[in-house]
């Protein structure tokens, strides 16, 4: 199996790239902001525990996502591998990924960090925010919090990564099919140190 951590503060287009990359190299995908905000539509239980925090834009507590990515690895089948998408977001879900994967004797290939400067950030997630109506991207203040919390909470998880020899940055700046050319680039050689080894 071939499992790539897709990371970066929001808006600096994991979701886009993760749904390309899926695509053309048949991975799961697996998005805790979208199964977060499929069970907020189901007004599930776990939709209405997690609402409030997710409008304000904090982070939701860790055993809430693991869980749920425990469940997705557990029911998964047989998949080439996984991108997940937005998870992990704490040094804490970080280890318990490598736990999870550990225990079916799978590992993190790689992790990419797409960069995007912090002003263009908040420009993206505002547009973004006008045509998909989620809440927490249509208020600057919220916006403003999501970058603060990855800031204070998430950045740190590329020092597990960059401690592990995995942590690979590429640059966002340029336009979706450019960034999506630098990842396919980075995945197809560690594709080939894959294979030969
Ligand atoms: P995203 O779509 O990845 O930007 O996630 C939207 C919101 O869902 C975040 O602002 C958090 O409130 C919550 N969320 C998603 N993934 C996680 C995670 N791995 N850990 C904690 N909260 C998360």
């Amino acid at each position: 199996m071939f499992n790539i951590v897709l990371f970066g503060p929001p808006g600096a287009g994991k979701g886009t790239q993760a749904v390309k990359l899926a695509v053309a190299y048949n991975l799961e995908h697996l998005s805790t902001g979208d199964i977060l905000r499929a069970e907020m539509s189901k007004n599930s239980p776990l939709g209405q525990k997690v609402k409030n925090l997710i409008e304000k834009g904090e982070l939701v507590p860790d055993e809430t996502v693991i869980s749920i990515i425990g469940e997705k690895l557990r029911n998964a089948g047989n998949v080439v591998g996984f991108i997940f998408d937005g998870f992990p977001r704490t040094v804490e879900q970080a280890k318990a990924l490598d736990k999870m994967l550990a225990d079916e004797a799978l590992e993190i290939a790689v992790m990419i960090t797409l960069e995007v400067e912090e002003n263009e950030l908040i420009e993206r997630i505002r547009l973004r925010g006008e045509s998909s109506g989620r809440t927490d991207d249509s208020d600057t203040s919220i916006i403003k919090n999501r970058i603060r919390v990855y800031n204070e909470q998430t950045a740190t998880v590329a020092d597990y990564y960059k401690n592990q020899g995995k942590y690979v940055p590429v640059s966002n700046m340029g336009t979706i099919d450019e960034t999506f050319s630098l990842l396919a680039s980075e995945i197809d050689r560690r594709l080939q140190i894959a294979i030969k080894s």
